[in-house]
């Protein structure tokens, strides 16, 4: 019998939906900025940026996995709390945490920036043969520390207040103007004491 398919922890289901919330302009201290008409405190992270609404569904009843999709607030959980972004669990407060990529026909480099969070050796090596995407070519680097950088999301325009039009999120640093005017679907870190790992070996430990 095959064993069932792995579905990521930071997979989103068919019954966690991503929100959009109605916008208006609020202004501040130092100008005006994004917010959502019926905004509360949850709505925005501890460096003020404004996160997209996505339910959270108990494990059990949400729905089919849609493996192309991500759950904003479980991959900012994962980035933050240094969980394995495949089973969820907590990596600890290590000196070195493990992520693997798609090949972008170069090792992964110092100060790399990326939304995919962590994982543990064993699930590294469930992915490398489980993920359509990694098993065309993946690389790997074990990384002393992964500090927050900013956010991947949806920029507005801040006269029209519409979705500035593209299919890609758009990546802001957190100490950027154009925080301002983006909804964060995403949580980029920056890599730091990268050192590049052989697959082969990684599969052998
Ligand atoms: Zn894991």
């Amino acid at each position: 019998m095959q064993s069932p398919p792995v579905v990521p922890y930071i997979t989103a289901h068919e019954n966690e939906p991503t929100l959009l919330p109605p916008v208006l302009r609020r202004h501040g201290p130092e100008g005006p900025f994004l917010g959502f008409v019926d905004e509360a405190s949850y709505d925005r992270d501890g460096w003020g940026a404004l996160w997209t609404r996505q339910a959270l569904v108990p494990a059990g009843r949400r729905g089919r996995p849609r493996l192309e999709r991500v759950h904003a607030l479980r991959q900012r959980r994962a980035m933050w709390d240094a969980l394995c972004q495949v089973c969820g669990k907590s990596l600890g407060n290590e000196d070195r945490y493990l992520f693997l990529m798609r090949d972008a026909g170069r090792p992964i480099g110092e100060r790399e920036r990326t939304t995919s969070p962590p994982v543990c050796v064993p699930c590294a090596r469930i992915s490398l043969e489980a993920c359509p995407h990694l098993r065309k070519g993946a690389v790997a680097a074990w990384v002393n520390d992964f500090p927050v950088w900013g956010v991947a999301g949806v920029a507005y325009d801040p006269e029209t207040l519409e979705v500035i039009p593209g299919d890609d999120l758009v990546d802001v640093r957190y100490d950027s103007e154009e925080l301002r005017w983006v909804v964060a679907a995403r949580r980029i870190v920056s890599l730091h004491g990268v050192e590049p790992v052989d697959l082969g070996k990684l599969h052998a430990a």
